[in-house]
């Protein structure tokens, strides 16, 4: 599950517990245990 980032919109990579920015001066990191996923229904466990 790939995506682009919400604030610079370059690609987000998929890590283990996380979708962290590709660019490291944005920072961008998403967690995938978010509220963002829950309210999607999904539940991401390894
Ligand atoms: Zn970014």
């Amino acid at each position: 599950m790939m995506g682009l980032c919400l604030r610079c919109g370059k690609l987000v990579c998929e890590g283990k517990k996380d979708f962290a920015c590709s660019d490291r001066a944005c920072r961008f990191v998403m967690w995938k245990n978010d509220r963002f996923f829950e309210q999607r229904g999904k539940v991401l466990t390894a």
